[in-house]
C-alpha cells in the first residue's frame, strides 16, 4: 500500500510546468510564469491545443523537453518543448473539449481549464459505477492507476499450440496478474475474463481490444501472448511496442499476431500507415517513448523473475496497439513450442513466477513516473 501512496503523490505533484490537476468534470493546467511581461499564444486545432510562451526569463521555465501522460477524461498527454526564447506546450485533447484560459497576477500564472463540451457529454456513456466510489460528502480519493490486461486470442482463436495452448496460458496469467495488482490497490480491467473471442473476425476482435485501451479510464495497456518459432528451438522473453518493424523476423511475428496469413498481412499494412504517421506526430512520439520504456522494464523484470533470457524490446506494426494513447506493449512471455520452456509454461508454479515478473515490471514503471517525469 505504501507504493500506492507514492504513486498518488507523484500524480498530485505532476510537473512543475505546468502543474496538472484532475478534477471532477475538468482538468486544470497551471502555468507559473517568471514575470508579468511573459506573453502567451493559444491555438486549438482539432484535438491539439498549442500554447507558446515568450518574453523575459521564459528560458528559465524548463531546461529540456518533458512528456507527461495525463490521461484524464479531457487530456491524453502534455508535452513541453523549450525552443529558442520560447516554450511550446502541446496538449493532446480527447475529443471536443472546451478551453478556458485566465491570467492571474501575484504570482503571475496562467490557468487553463479543459472540460468536455456538453454535446459530447450527453453522447458519452455514463461512467461505470465502481464499489470504490467514495460516498457523497467525503473528499474524492486521488485517482488510482488502472491497467488494462489483454489475454491474447481466445474462443475460436487458440493462438499458438505447442506444449501449451496460448489462449489458455495467457488467460491464466492475466487472472494471476490481476490478483497481484489489485492487492496493491491498482485497478485492473480485462479484455476477456474467460475463453472467448471479442469477434470471430480478427480485425473486429483486435479493434475491440484496441478500443478498450483508448478509454479515458485506463493508464496502461499490456497485451499478453506466448511465442513460437519456426525451428521450435528459441526461448526467452520479447516485448513489442507500437512502431515500424525494422527486422524481417520481427515482421513475420507481427503478421502472425495480427491474425496470420492473408488477414495478418492486411492488418499489418493498415497498422503500418498509422506507424508512419507517428514520425510526424510529436505527441504520439512521446507516448511511443513511454511504451518503449515500459517494454524494457517489463522484459527485464520478467526475465529476472523466471530466469528466461530477455531477447529484447522491438517496435512492431501491431494492430492491437495502433491507437493506444497510453503506454502500451505486447509481451511474449516465452516460447510455447520450446521443449523446456514450453513445458515450464504448463506448470502453475512457473506461471506464478511469470505473473510476479509482470507485476514487478508494472509497479516499477508506474513508480518511475508513468505520469510525470
Ligand atoms: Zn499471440
Amino acid at each position: 500500500m505504501r507504493r500506492l501512496l507514492g504513486l498518488a503523490w507523484l500524480w498530485s505533484l505532476a510537473l512543475a510546468f505546468p502543474r496538472v490537476g484532475v478534477h471532477e468534470g475538468f482538468t486544470r493546467l497551471v502555468f507559473d510564469l517568471p514575470s508579468a511581461q511573459v506573453v502567451y499564444r493559444l491555438d486549438q486545432e482539432g484535438d491539439l491545443l498549442t500554447l507558446v510562451f515568450s518574453g523575459p526569463k521564459v528560458a528559465s521555465l524548463i531546461a529540456e523537453a518533458q512528456d507527461l501522460v495525463v490521461n484524464s477524461p479531457e487530456v491524453a498527454s502534455v508535452q513541453v518543448v523549450p525552443e529558442k526564447e520560447r516554450v511550446r506546450v502541446l496538449v493532446r485533447l480527447k475529443g471536443a473539449v472546451e478551453v478556458k484560459a485566465q491570467r492571474y497576477p501575484d504570482p503571475d500564472r496562467l490557468v487553463v481549464d479543459l472540460s468536455l463540451k456538453v454535446a459530447s457529454l450527453t453522447k458519452a456513456p455514463p461512467p461505470p459505477k465502481t464499489p470504490e466510489a467514495p460516498p457523497k460528502g467525503r473528499p474524492p480519493k486521488p485517482p488510482r492507476p488502472v491497467v488494462l490486461l489483454d489475454p491474447g486470442h481466445g474462443g475460436v482463436d487458440p493462438g499458438m499450440v505447442g506444449y501449451v495452448v496460448e489462449k489458455e496460458v495467457v488467460l491464466d496469467l492475466a487472472l494471476r496478474l490481476k490478483r497481484l495488482l489489485e492487492g496493491e490497490g491498482i485497478g485492473v480491467r480485462l479484455t476477456r475474463d474467460r475463453d472467448m473471442h471479442l469477434s470471430p473476425d480478427k480485425r473486429t476482435d483486435l479493434s475491440r481490444r484496441a478500443a478498450l485501451a483508448d478509454s479515458s479510464q485506463v493508464n496502461l495497456f499490456v497485451s499478453i501472448h506466448v511465442n513460437a518459432s519456426p525451428t521450435r528451438t528459441a526461448q526467452g522473453v520479447e516485448v513489442f511496442y507500437f512502431g515500424r518493424s525494422q527486422d524481417p523476423r520481427v515482421l513475420a511475428q507481427v503478421i502472425w499476431e495480427n491474425g496470420g496469413g492473408e488477414v495478418g498481412r492486411r492488418l499489418t499494412e493498415e497498422a503500418k500507415t498509422v506507424a508512419e504517421r507517428i514520425l510526424t506526430d510529436i505527441v504520439a512520439q512521446a507516448n511511443q517513448r513511454f511504451s518503449q520504456r515500459l517494454a524494457e522494464t517489463l522484459g527485464r523484470r520478467l526475465s529476472q523473475a523466471t530466469g528466461s533470457p530477455f531477447r529484447g524490446s522491438f517496435p512492431g506494426d501491431l494492430f492491437v496497439l495502433r491507437y493506444a494513447k497510453v503506454p502500451a506493449v505486447l509481451v511474449e512471455v516465452g516460447f510455447g513450442d520450446h521443449p523446456a520452456e514450453g513445458r515450464r509454461l504448463a506448470d502453475p508454479a512457473y506461471r506464478e513466477k511469470v505473473a510476479q515478473g509482470l507485476f514487478s515490471g508494472i509497479l516499477t514503471f508506474l513508480a518511475n513516473g508513468a505520469y510525470a517525469r
